[in-house]
């Protein structure tokens, strides 16, 4: 026979303070919000009330902490005792630690935008009140801001905002709104929003590149940067979008908006090549309003595929190796052919290929180089712009407490983007900048370059170009024959198109991958010396 027993733990109490009277022990308690009566118990000792905590971790378990006020009979005193610890963060305890008078001051200098430090500081010079601990504050800080974050936005007051802010200003760095629009009935709104230096950028700019802020945790609005790289890969910003939805509508008109608006600001057509991003509503609403590709950021769709992998092969470097090659091509109808024969090569990690055949070979298929015209294709870029932005002015931004407040702060800081971005001279370069390093590699390349002449138009001399590896004829049949020798093909033959005039020679084209990546490359520059003798560093 088997009987079960039910292990009774004993409870060890331990005393934690004593109060006057039983109301005063019950009031601090209930300060406490987190504790329940469960119990009652009289007898000749005296009263012992029990409470446990109610609140439940993490994976649903319910705490085990609980209290125990006795008192005692003869004396009367009331001690409280406390059991377990509890197995869930103990904020909420903590933070009832925090005397009311002390949180009413953190929630004041909270609200003037100082950091956990600085009202710890100023804390510490009061005299009258009762200081708590340092972490304390900072869980009280966390709570004030989660708070911040629940409140839900108020349109009206938004709209308001919104309008009296819509005045194109004249003064180049001060911030105003572009365009915006509040749907009531939808409970939504966006606004887009940029000083006249930032936004005249969109005229010169071509290739564009979108990203949230969300990590910003800026109030409750969501934030997206929207700027673009110039033909050194440096980025620079245009405006700051803050959108209730993240949808193709709204992204439609914010582009239709600011086309208009560039226009009636500068005079000038807006000449977008591509925009990148990770957002699908964002691409095609890009693609309809200025009738170009877009790109899906190549380091987001390579985080994805990678994380994919993890659950098929234990070392995924070969493949990845060759999802690079694959990247790599700039025709798409190669990229159709090549991505048959990578398939080919991987079927045996079928849970894989089913997958990246569906997401990455139906879905979406903008992450390779030839999605696009030669274009910086990540948004590496953007993010570290993003994330210089978030260590000059999160905290500014961060413990703004309501909507306007908010949207004033902004307004100041991308006035000051907008000053310092002017200070810092950065300039949006528009031809590729050619470096000794890239001098070096040409003229290495020239040395064992074999080319031919395909073509002479008007504007352009066209030239087949080999990359120093030798093919056999014979390839040519087995060129079908798998992912390797097929990718090895490809890469060993360029086009480039050098044109006739010297000074126009930044014009020059190629379909390697590394000129779709940075708009030069060996051939481009190799090719160009042997055409101008007097192509040199000082020429151009
Ligand atoms: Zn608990
Ligand atoms: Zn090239």
């Amino acid at each position: 026979m088997n009987f079960s027993k039910r292990v009774r733990t004993r409870i060890v109490w331990i005393p934690v303070r004593k109060y006057q009277n039983i109301e005063l022990a019950e009031y601090s308690l209930s300060n406490e919000g987190m504790w329940i009566r469960i119990a009652e118990l009289v007898n000749h000792a005296g009263l012992k009330r029990y409470y446990k905590c109610k609140d439940v971790n993490d994976t649903g378990e319910s705490c085990g902490a609980k209290l125990c006020v006795v008192i005692d009979s003869d004396t009367k005193e009331v001690t409280l005792y406390k059991s377990d610890k509890h197995n869930h963060t103990n904020e909420k305890t903590e933070i009832a630690k925090i005397k009311t008078p002390v949180k009413e001051f953190i929630r004041n200098l909270q609200a003037q935008n100082l950091n956990a430090k600085d009202i710890y500081k100023r804390l510490m010079e009061r005299n009258d009140l009762k200081i708590p601990t340092y972490n304390q504050v900072v869980l009280y800080i966390d709570v004030l801001q989660r708070e911040i974050k629940d409140v839900v936005i108020d349109l009206r007051m938004l709209e308001n905002w919104l309008q009296t802010h819509s005045t194109t200003l004249k003064e180049e760095h001060k911030a105003f709104v572009i365009s915006h629009q509040v749907l009531h009935n939808k409970n939504t709104f966006y606004a887009v929003i940029s000083t006249k230096h930032l936004f005249k950028l969109a005229v010169d700019a071509e290739v564009y590149h979108l990203a949230t802020m969300q990590k910003l945790a800026w109030s409750n609005l969501p934030a997206f940067v929207l700027g673009a790289t110039d033909k050194k890969g440096k980025f620079h910003a245009i405006c700051i979008i803050l959108c209730g939805s993240l949808n193709y509508y709204t992204f439609k008109l914010i582009f239709f908006n600011m086309r208009t608006k560039v226009k009636e600001l500068f005079c000038k057509e807006m000449r977008p090549v591509v925009i990148v991003s990770d957002s699908e509503a964002v691409q095609d609403a890009f693609a309809d309003v200025f009738q170009v590709k877009t790109r899906t950021c190549w380091r987001y769709a390579q985080k994805q595929i990678v994380n994919q992998l993890k659950w098929s092969i234990r070392s995924p470097r070969q493949l990845m190796k060759d999802l690079n090659l694959l990247r790599s091509v700039t025709c798409p109808s190669i990229f159709d052919a090549a991505s048959e024969l990578f398939l080919e090569k991987y079927d045996h990690l079928t849970t894989f290929i089913a997958y990246f055949k569906e997401k990455w070979l139906v879905n979406d298929r903008k992450w390779f180089l030839g999605a696009a015209r030669p274009s910086i294709q990540t948004n590496f870029a953007l993010l570290k712009y993003i994330k210089q932005i978030k260590d000059t002015y999160d905290e500014k931004l961060c413990l703004s407490l309501q909507l306007p407040h908010f949207l004033d702060v902004l307004i100041n800081v991308i006035n000051e983007i907008s000053t310092g971005y002017a200070a810092d001279k950065d300039i949006f370069v528009k031809t590729p900048e050619v470096t000794k390093k890239d001098w070096i590699i040409g003229t290495e390349w020239v040395k064992g370059a074999k080319t031919n002449i395909l073509l002479v138009d008007d504007n352009y001399t066209h030239y087949e170009v080999t990359n120093g590896v030798q093919i056999d004829d014979d390839d040519d049949d087995n060129k079908w024959v798998s992912f390797d020798v097929f990718i090895k093909r490809h890469f060993s033959e360029s086009r480039v198109s050098i044109p006739l005039n010297k000074q126009l020679w930044y014009l020059s084209k190629c379909n390697c991958p590394t000129f779709y990546k940075t708009y030069k490359c060996k051939h481009i520059i190799g090719l160009s010396m042997m055409t101008w003798p007097q192509f040199n560093e000082d020429s151009i």
